[in-house]
């Protein structure tokens, strides 16, 4: 299997991930040096306010010469990142794997332009996670690069004692420096709603300010840079937040944040309309995002985790989902395949499953309130049990309103 893609049946890195990778190079996965020895532990294991996956783990640059990866100071083209040191985090002998993974399932199954990345081993067959850097030009010189926490003028002079700089701010902020320095700032606004609900689906709560850059263009402008440092964080720190950065000023007094304690699609839906995204382009984004639930169980399958922390990984994304709901389409793609639509006629009921209520089996049903509840994610609903009576009467009382924020599933059964 490749140790850059996942593709079966090849020896060491496919053909694409060699382009992408080395400019086609035929270059080993095994390095030819063994892991630096780490000799200053302590210095890692420093206790902040927050511990932070990037300050534990240790960074290494690398350059391409004649084939083989060497290890250099200055010039670097790749970084590779080995098992961080320390005690401070839970398994950190999977943090290489874990990133890798998580990066390729950003690119592969929801479009998401990431740093070209891979695992590689250590002579002594120890795996560490390499990345390219994509501030560096074919020529050696480099792009102009400047991170969200640089942009926003923070810095170590200006944070609060105790607190550090990178996890200020809200991503709302970020999309508002976007504004003001990318050109064409549509698609990168939306790049910047998918990376930070992807960051939320799979437990990323590391991705501060400082994991957000505009880059120059071979153009001389700016844009968004590819998405880099992604992994599921709440795999190593138990207590790790749900995100590093808030999502606008004033999320935790949302609604649905008052009655879960957590996140849920409704925020996602407010914070990009913050950002200016219009509706139809929200819901067609929110509806990738918690879809290519199959392609992501194949990969995290396919992937070098241990079972036990596949499992884990796999329950984590999980409880993700099942915080975000459904969308409009999710729930017609069930109803009727061929013709999407929520108010498709069925001849069964549709079982829906809430997070925090029971199970209910019925029929969406069309009124003229419908296309006004949409617009929340809201669908009118008939019971099974007082469907008959709604065909003869069309007594609206009878409806119920269905939240689909809430929905964790919809589905037909036989047995009914
Ligand atoms: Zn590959």
């Amino acid at each position: 299997m490749c140790p850059g893609c996942y593709k079966m049946n090849v020896d060491g890195y496919c053909v694409q991930c060699r382009k992408k990778l080395f400019e086609g190079a035929k270059v080993s996965p095994l390095l030819g040096f063994d892991a630096p020895a780490v000799d200053n532990l302590a210095e890692y294991q420093q206790r902040t306010k927050r511990l932070s996956i990037s300050g534990v783990q240790l960074k290494y640059s690398l350059r391409l010469e004649d084939k083989e990866l060497k290890l250099v100071e200055t010039g670097g083209q790749y970084i590779i990142k080995p098992i961080p040191p320390g005690t401070l985090l839970q398994h950190p002998a999977i943090a290489p794997e874990n990133e890798h993974l998580t990066m390729q399932i950003a690119e592969q199954v929801f479009g998401i332009k990431t740093a070209a990345n891979a695992l590689i081993y250590f002579k002594d067959g120890v795996p560490s996670y390499i990345t390219r850097r994509f501030d560096v030009k074919p020529n050696g010189k480099k792009y102009l690069q400047e991170d969200m926490a640089q942009l926003s003028g923070r810095n170590k002079h200006t944070a609060k004692p105790g607190e550090d700089f990178k996890y200020d701010g809200t991503y709302e902020e970020i999309g508002a420096l976007i504004k003001r320095y990318v050109a064409a700032y549509p698609p990168a606004l939306e790049q910047l709603f998918k990376l930070v609900l992807f960051n939320y689906i799979f437990s990323n709560g590391d991705a501060h300010l400082k994991n957000f850059s505009l880059i120059e263009t071979v153009m001389g402008d700016y844009t968004l840079s590819p998405a880099y440092d992604l992994m599921c964080t709440l795999l190593h720190i138990p207590n790790e937040s749900d995100l590093a950065l808030d999502l606008y000023h004033g999320c935790y007094n949302s609604k649905f944040y008052g009655s879960y304690g957590y996140f849920g699609q409704s925020d996602f839906r407010i914070f990009a309309d913050k950002l200016g995204i219009q509706p139809i382009r929200v819901q067609r984004l929110l509806t990738q995002m918690l879809s290519g639930r199959k392609t992501v169980f194949t990969m995290i399958g396919n992937s070098f985790l241990p079972d036990d922390q596949k499992q884990a990984y796999l329950d984590k994304y999980e409880e993700r989902l099942r915080r975000l709901g459904m969308t409009e389409q999710m729930i017609a793609a069930v109803i009727d395949p061929e013709h999407p639509g929520v108010y498709a006629p069925t001849g069964k009921p549709v079982i829906l499953t809430f997070m925090n209520r029971p199970v209910v089996a019925g029929f969406f049903v069309s009124t003229p309130d419908s296309e006004k509840l949409k617009q929340e994610n809201k669908y009118t609903f008939v019971t099974a049990a007082n469907a008959r009576q709604y065909q003869k009467t069309r007594d609206n009382s009878l409806l119920t309103i269905i939240d689909a924020d809430e929905l964790i599933n919809a589905a037909f059964t036989e047995d009914y």
